[in-house]
């Protein structure tokens, strides 16, 4: 199937590695025109020139997204390069552990604004574009919104409020013919969820028992198959979905664990 993504410009946050660059490589691979906004300057050279090694097109901003004013330069970045903004990714974040106990008032509100505030910042700057180009936006959320994890309040009270928002602005911007969708991810083996599996205290083990309990195949789900799904949300291939909260999991949210 052809998703049409020839020459349209999509901006992707967290973009440099794990779900974000599959996602950016996707993109490009299918003549998509990429902007990858990731606070890692050497993974977003790497990505680049590989990107351009193989024919596609992308451009990287260095920026850190917990500040304010990044999302304007990204947004003012990309449009200056392309000229035009077809679709968004939000997906930079990370589960930072900061629970009831083990944080803070304060920790608890810099947790938002590592994974939730961007969300707003970046979508409110895309918007006079995205209005111009009826364009989609997909959401990153978490599994754990559903189902908690403990230990992890401001990651959770984040991911709850991206599915909720997911659904406020595809309500809002109906008018627009934007469309809104998020996507779940649980297990994916990513450079982020290493970090926080060696965060155990036997991770080889933990590994093995996580693996164990996802009901499709046993195994952790890749980036591709996360970076597919938002891909084809982003395309006008799914130009009758909006509002939807899609769980690429290999049954873990939903399916019975004892199977
Ligand atoms: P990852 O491997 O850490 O990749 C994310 C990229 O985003 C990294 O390059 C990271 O830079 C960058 N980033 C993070 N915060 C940023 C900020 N404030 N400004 C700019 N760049 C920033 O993470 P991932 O596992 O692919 O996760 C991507 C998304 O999926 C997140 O929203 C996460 O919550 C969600 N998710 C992942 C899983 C999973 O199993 N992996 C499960 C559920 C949900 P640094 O390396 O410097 O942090």
């Amino acid at each position: 199937m052809d998703l049409m993504l020839k020459g349209k410009v999509f901006i992707v946050t967290g973009g440099a590695k794990g779900i974000g660059a599959a996602t950016s490589r996707l993109i490009a691979s299918l003549g998509g025109l990429v902007v990858i906004a990731d606070r890692d300057q050497q993974s977003n050279d790497l990505l680049v020139t590989e990107i351009k090694k193989s024919g596609g097109d992308a451009s990287a901003i260095t920026v850190d997204l917990t500040l304010l004013e990044s999302a304007d330069r990204t947004v003012e970045f990309a449009t200056e390069i392309y000229g035009s903004l077809h679709g968004l990714v939000n997906n930079a974040g990370i589960n930072d552990r900061v629970g009831l106990e083990s944080g803070s008032l304060d920790k608890f509100e810099q947790s938002l604004r590592k994974n939730l505030f961007h969300y707003y910042t970046m979508t409110r700057c895309a918007l006079p574009f995205l209005k111009k180009s009826k364009g989609s936006i997909v959401n990153i959320g978490s599994k754990t919104a559903e189902t908690g994890q403990g230990g992890t309040s401001g990651y959770i009270a984040a991911k709850g409020a991206i599915n909720a928002l997911t659904r406020e602005w595809a309500v809002e911007l109906l008018k627009y013919d934007i469309r809104v969708n998020c996507v779940i991810p649980a297990e994916v083996w990513t450079p982020l969820y290493e970090w926080f599996i060696n965060q155990e205290d036997d991770p080889e083990r933990r590994k093995k028992e996580i693996k164990q309990r996802i009901p499709l195949e046993k195994r952790f789900t890749t980036p591709q198959e996360i970076a597919n799904m938002v891909v084809f949300l982003l395309s006008q291939r799914s130009s009758h979905t909006t509002g939807q909260l899609i769980h690429v999991d290999g049954g873990y949210t939903h399916l019975d664990r004892m199977i």
